[in-house]
């Protein structure tokens, strides 16, 4: 290499770092101004077919000013979001993130860790974020963690964690054609696909999830689920574990969980819980008894992105047995050798705990957030959810032409326009059709489900802008949009 060619070398960094930093200082303030003024906006509205033409663009081979390609964002991805930021989405169910974790993202990516392990400022917030999540879900200091995606992580790895722990032999080393029986995983009929998918990559195959029928509540019906435990084992087979959930995806439900440690307790099986929804509540004093037992559980899945608001991806897995957890995945080739001192050391890297080696700095924002609302706050924003959900449920209930579906334990809101005299799948299309409309017209976002075959319109309400008068102007909304539907 000349002098000459290295006067060439080429960098990703701005030429002109002042105009830079002026584009940068816009950027910052539109997003604050979106966020800001995020109730003025429509929640949602569809992508017109210009835009996406224009996202169809070829690969880009040569550079377009930074202000040009910032103002195709403005114009072309901007304006349509899920809406998940909005005061009244309430749909599946999505937390709405906060201009402060805004900013640790900013200052996640500007440190931009590798966080799969070494001695850095980042392993260091996520052991005290994992430590701090132990402590809000009553876990022992002693016990493991990692933060994830999401729930669907956080379930694979509690439920791989279970298996190798209950196997009784060495699956990592000789796969499950070694097992003499088939293992089998229990949940009710109500816990998350997720949860099959997880069964499913475990290599057990979905037949081996057995669905507990659930009561009228949507609670795992507990005598059926010791039946079908004791069947199995007459057949056969090798039961491992059991799936309680802690708010159930349909409608919220929590499954008695000290029944489901008991049984669990008796039967020698690992007792694992999905808290994606429902965890929290433990830091509400009014529905904390609900998710007693949680606290006991060998592993646990939670999901910070949802009633913790944190911006996505946002998850965590609690094992707590950290030896299990570590024996799960831990594998340390040469080229990951973690050192005595220097950059390699540390003493635990999260990459023996998971499946990812390269892993993003989620834990900032969580770290950041907690110390600048404290812990009390997310427990007051969860009650302040589930008193709204009773509230829309109380509007519901007085009105003549709504119709609730399914009771209302945790923030999940189930209801339907019925008028009267229509047959299931008019009525099933009707509330189809109201639910489409309102998403189009930008004033609201529930979701939809079934609930035994009944469509449904279905309110989550993960969401820390939400008020009560958003509420009145969805009931008031969907009754003026069915008006407009009829006759049908
Ligand atoms: C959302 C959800 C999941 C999956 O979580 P992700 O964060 O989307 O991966 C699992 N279980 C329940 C009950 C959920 O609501």
């Amino acid at each position: 290499m000349t002098q000459a060619d290295i006067h060439q070398e080429e960098s990703l960094d701005p030429e002109d770092w002042a105009s830079f930093r002026k584009l940068a200082h816009r950027m910052l303030d539109d997003m604050l101004d979106y966020q800001e003024n995020i109730r003025q906006r429509p929640v949602w509205q569809p992508v017109p077919e210009q835009v996406k033409a224009f996202l169809k663009q070829s690969l880009p081979q040569e550079p377009q000013p930074r202000e040009a390609v910032y103002q195709d964002f403005i114009e072309n991805v901007l304006p349509y979001p899920m809406g998940n930021i909005h005061p009244r989405f309430w749909g599946w169910v999505m937390g709405n993130g906060t201009p402060f974790a805004v900013m640790a993202e900013m200052l996640a990516a500007t440190m931009n860790p590798n966080m799969g392990g070494g001695d850095h400022g980042g392993n260091y917030v996520e052991k005290q974020v994992i430590d701090w999540l132990k402590e809000m879900f009553g876990y022992p200091a002693g016990a493991s963690g990692l933060l994830v995606s999401g729930a669907s992580m956080a379930n694979l790895v509690g439920l791989t964690v279970a298996r190798n722990t209950l196997a009784g032999y060495d699956v990592r080393a000789r796969g499950l054609r070694a097992g003499e029986r088939q293992m089998t995983v229990y949940a009710s009929t109500a816990v998350h696909t997720c949860v099959h998918k997880a069964v499913e990559l475990l290599g057990l195959g979905s037949d081996a999830l057995r669905l507990a029928p659930v009561n009228t509540a949507y609670e795992m019906d507990l005598q059926a689920l010791q039946k079908m435990i004791t069947a199995d084992r007459q057949a056969g087979l090798q039961p491992i574990c059991v799936v309680g959930s802690a708010g159930t995806v349909n409608t919220g439900a929590i499954d008695d969980l000290q029944g489901i440690h008991e049984i669990c307790r008796r039967e020698g099986l690992w007792f694992h819980v999905d808290g994606a929804i429902g965890a929290v509540a433990i830091l509400a004093p009014e529905i904390r008894a609900c998710v007693e037992g949680m606290q006991a559980s060998d592993s646990l899945a939670l999901d910070l992105h949802k009633w913790m608001f944190m911006p996505f991806e946002a998850g965590c897995v609690l094992v707590r047995s950290e030896p299990a957890h570590r024996r799960a995945f831990s594998l340390t080739p040469d080229y990951l050798a973690h050192a005595e001192r220097g950059l390699a050391a540390g003493s635990a890297w999260f990459s023996d705990y998971g499946v990812q080696l390269s892993r993003s700095f989620k834990a900032l924002k969580i770290w950041m957030s907690l110390k600048e609302h404290g812990v009390q706050k997310f427990g007051r924003l969860v009650q302040q959810n589930m008193a709204q959900a009773q509230y829309l449920a109380k509007r519901v209930d007085e009105h003549p032409l709504l119709e609730r579906l399914a009771p209302v334990q945790l923030n999940i809101v189930c209801f339907r326009y019925n008028p009267g005299g229509l047959e299931l799948p008019q009525l099933n299309r009707l509330n189809e059709e109201i639910l489409l409309r309102l998403h189009e017209s930008g004033i609201a976002a529930p979701s939809s489900t079934l609930l035994e075959g009944r469509y449904c319109l279905r309110a989550a309400i993960t969401n820390h802008r939400s008020r009560l008068e958003d509420f009145d102007l969805l009931v008031e909304t969907v009754v003026r949009i069915a008006s407009q539907v009829q006759p049908f």
